[in-house]
């Protein structure tokens, strides 16, 4: 039998429905780097959204493992924002999956790794900061913090 599990995927699924999201993320995608769309075009399986709005706040999350690798973009939340700080939320999780891809999860024994600090400095460093300070803006207007 062939362990097609271990082998990567030729190709990341793209399901937002959402027209709006599925806008910016088309236009953030096409600002990565060349290397970085190669590495998670690989190695993610889906990125989707999801119509559900979390009680927190919460504008996307990952599902990561040694297997699964998934983004999810929450629309309640995120339709509350404008493009720019929606196209933060997209680099920051594009970040996280990127972080995950290299530096793997922290296990028992191994330092904790602050994913959402190194999704934040990659994310800066593709060139997303003036998305992140739009969304730092609107974020304590949605969240009321
Ligand atoms: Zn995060």
């Amino acid at each position: 039998m062939l362990f097609l599990g271990y082998l990567p995927r030729a190709k990341m699924e793209v399901n937002i429905q959402n027209p709006k999201l599925r806008s910016v993320w088309d236009r953030i995608w096409a600002r990565l780097p060349q290397d970085v769309q190669t590495d998670l075009l690989t190695w993610v399986q889906e990125a989707k959204d999801d119509i559900q709005s979390c009680p927190e706040v919460e504008f996307g999350c990952g599902k990561y493992s040694e297997t699964i690798r998934i983004i999810i973009l929450y629309n309640g939340d995120l339709n509350r924002l404008s493009d720019a700080a929606i196209g933060w939320v997209i680099a920051h999780e594009l970040g996280h999956a990127y972080c995950h891809l290299k530096c793997g999860t922290a296990g028992p024994g191994s330092p904790k790794v602050d994913f959402d600090y190194g999704a934040d400095c990659v994310a800066s460093s593709w060139g997303f900061q003036p998305e992140r300070d739009q969304f730092e803006q609107e974020r304590k207007v949605v969240t009321g913090g």
